[in-house]
């Protein structure tokens, strides 16, 4: 654990690096270190796990709409949850596609396609291709990385 918060760190700290001025704050580490709780920072900005079968949002059935936890831009909607029994909340679609950014994942030796925030670059988790019908997409997200924001009532 004190290894790889260490790797995340100087990741972070290339990023930081990397990119200058105006889109500073979403990639400024202090930011989301002062935002967000511990198990919330491990997740979004270190590409974390929370453990199956643990997270809030896992077998919440609520109608609204998932954000993202760290800036708050809509990524799933509870239309397109389902129980997928892999322990973390699974839609088989995504608000927008634009939202979401993906990216090849070797960190367990086999290809995975992890899925980000478009606009912060918060680690939300993997897509699968074992989803329902009519996408065959899973997206399986980690709790942690979603902020659920109720639909009010008409
Ligand atoms: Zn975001």
């Amino acid at each position: 654990m004190n290894l790889f918060n260490l790797f995340c760190k100087f990741s972070i700290i290339i990023i930081f690096g990397l990119i200058n001025g105006e889109i500073f704050d979403m990639k400024d580490d202090k930011v989301w270190k002062d935002k967000l709780s511990d198990e919330e920072y491990f997740v979004t900005r270190c590409s974390g796990t929370e453990p199956p079968f643990t997270g809030k949002y896992y077998k919440h059935k609520e109608k609204g709409t998932y954000n993202c936890n760290c800036c708050k831009q809509p990524l799933f909607s509870s239309d397109v949850k389902y129980d997928s029994g892999s322990g973390w909340p699974s839609f088989w679609d995504s608000i927008d596609q634009k939202n979401i950014k993906t990216k090849d994942d070797y960190s367990l030796g086999y290809k995975r396609i992890e899925i980000m925030c478009a606009n912060c670059e918060a680690h939300l988790g993997h897509v699968f291709e074992d989803g329902p019908n009519p996408t065959g997409l899973r997206y399986c997200v980690n709790s942690l990385s979603l902020d659920f924001n109720k639909k009010e009532s008409k």
